[in-house]
């Protein structure tokens, strides 16, 4: 998961960018970058860590442009290291390009470029993206390139390249700065772009554009190309018949809850999944004294539900801002350390009290069997834990970093889930031997159907239904699977960390 960004027709473009990578933060805290067009130069800063903090004034003296592009990374494919970090810069015709996703046949255009004596220097899966673009670019001339060259290019690109994926890119086009955004035909990752007196910009997040003062103009469709210059018409062309199916973990969790993705307030569906939550649990009949988000994400719902179910809600966390967000920390041993500093409580909140946490998802559980446990050491009389969204039973292969059957904390009790995901019966039958397993007294999921009931239109939910709206066969499924498990191989990955803290 990734943070893209570009902006075009600003004197300070560098320095927006970096404004705007720090609105984009939360999508990766890995490593970040932002890159320029300055003439014949293609000038680009690539560091680790966080962008406000890495990049200073000097850097920024070194971006000069009025086009520039940025990006946050969160490294699904390929490591943490700074080699891997974006933007990536192809010499020929000079292109700049940063993206958020997941290239589902990586290894097939790592093999396909190899042919070509084409040599890769990172494991980036936007590298070979790139790579492709440019070739196809330099087959049509050698320079002096069009928005049509470019246009074709990438039709030619997208035949080839596999997966969920949002870019954006530099070069210079018809002879002027050219900030690219492009989206797979299933528009699975988000993009949005807008305008602010002749200049755009591109962002993975509406509130990027807000920071900045543009005036948010939509999303960049599914299958969508636009070319946008500095005080024009942006060019707005199909690279393939777009069939949106837009992943609704963004609105689970990943996206912040200011954030406009796909035409709808993330808030506002946040309100939805707990008010349909709610319903779960009138139907199971639970009660509780008093309702308690894990912060931060699941607050909207946890709000929503407590007003359905007319119980008090409370504030029982108090988070410490200045810890990172662990789902997206690098390794388990780091979210389980950083874990202890993140979220301290309230006992008076929680003694003796019959308590209903409300959280977002259950990925690998490890986070929440501490935060169990913690509520446990409050005293309070039962534990009741409610999620707004259904069992996470399938591995993502579009770019959340979920991509392993057996990080799934749901499958130690649903080996084999049915495609479509759970029956009510079988949904139940989890939630009880998983509630066991974490010390509470009931677990409530939302069921997929409640969760469609919010969204009314055509998603990517395969993480909790199975359902892959790119084709996947079993062989990339194993190639993609087994390229996350190296990868935490390196970092100390250990399954023993899911539970052992819990007591
Ligand atoms: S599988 Fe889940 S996390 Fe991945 S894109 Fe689909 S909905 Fe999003």
């Amino acid at each position: 998961m990734c943070g893209i960004v570009g902006i075009v027709g600003s004197r300070e473009a560098s320095r927006e960018v970096l404004i705007a990578l720090q609105a984009v933060q939360h999508r990766g805290q890995d490593s970040c970058g932002i890159a320029t067009i300055n003439g014949e130069r293609f000038p680009f800063i690539r560091k680790l860590g966080l962008a406000g903090r890495a990049f200073n004034e000097e850097d920024l003296s070194r971006l000069p442009g009025i086009i520039s592009v940025g990006h946050t990374r969160y490294p699904t494919v390929g490591r943490g290291s700074l080699a891997d970090a974006q933007p990536l810069f192809y010499r020929q015709p000079g292109v700049l390009l940063a993206h958020n996703g997941n290239l589902v046949n990586y290894s097939d255009l790592v093999q396909r470029l190899h042919d070509k004596s084409v040599h890769l220097l990172t494991n980036c899966d936007a590298e070979p993206l790139l790579c492709e673009f440019a070739l196809n670019l330099m087959e049509i001339r050698d320079r002096d390139h069009t928005i049509e060259d470019a246009y074709n290019a990438l039709c030619k690109t997208w035949k080839v390249v596999d997966g969920a994926y949002s870019i954006v890119a530099a070069m210079i086009l018809d002879g002027k700065e050219t900030l690219i955004a492009a989206r797979d035909y299933r528009g699975i990752r988000p993009a949005v772009w807008g305008e602010r007196k002749g200049a755009f910009m591109v962002a993975s997040e509406s509130p990027a554009l807000d920071a900045l003062g543009f005036k948010a103009r939509g999303d960049i469709e599914a299958g969508e190309v636009i070319f946008f210059q500095a005080g024009k018409q942006p060019v707005r062309k199909k690279i393939a018949p777009g069939d949106p199916a837009p992943c609704i973990f963004e609105q689970i969790y990943f996206a912040r809850p200011d954030s406009n993705v796909e035409g709808r307030s993330v808030y506002s569906q946040r309100l939805a999944l707990g008010r349909a939550l709610a319903g779960e649990l009138v139907e199971k009949g639970i009660q509780a004294e008093v309702v308690i988000p894990i912060p931060d994400t699941s607050r909207p719902a946890a709000m929503a539900l407590a007003e359905e179910l007319s119980i008090p809600y409370r504030e029982g966390f108090i988070k410490n801002r200045y810890t990172g967000r662990t789902f997206i920390m690098g390794d388990q041993a780091k979210r389980r350390s950083e874990l202890r500093l993140k979220l301290n409580p309230i006992r008076s909140e929680f003694e003796g009290k019959d308590v209903l946490l409300v959280d977002d998802s259950i990925v690998r559980g490890t986070t929440l069997a501490r935060t169990i446990s913690i509520v446990r050491g409050q005293g309070a009389e039962k534990v009741h834990l409610a999620i707004y969204s259904p069992p996470v039973l399938f591995p993502c292969y579009y770019g959340i970093d979920m991509s392993t059957r057996e990080e799934l904390a749901a499958r130690i009790f649903e080996p084999s889930p049915p495609k479509g995901g759970l029956d009510m019966e079988r949904q139940r039958r989890l939630e009880e031997e998983f509630a066991g397993q974490l010390g509470l007294d009931t677990l409530t999921y939302l069921s997929v159907e409640k969760m469609d009931g919010t969204w009314n239109s055509e998603r990517c939910a395969a993480c909790f239904d199975g359902r892959y709206p790119i084709p996947l066969s079993e062989e990339k499924k194993k190639a993609i699977e087994n390229d996350r498990r190296s990868g935490r191989d390196q970092r100390q990955f250990d399954l023993r960390f899911r539970f052992i803290d819990a007591g």
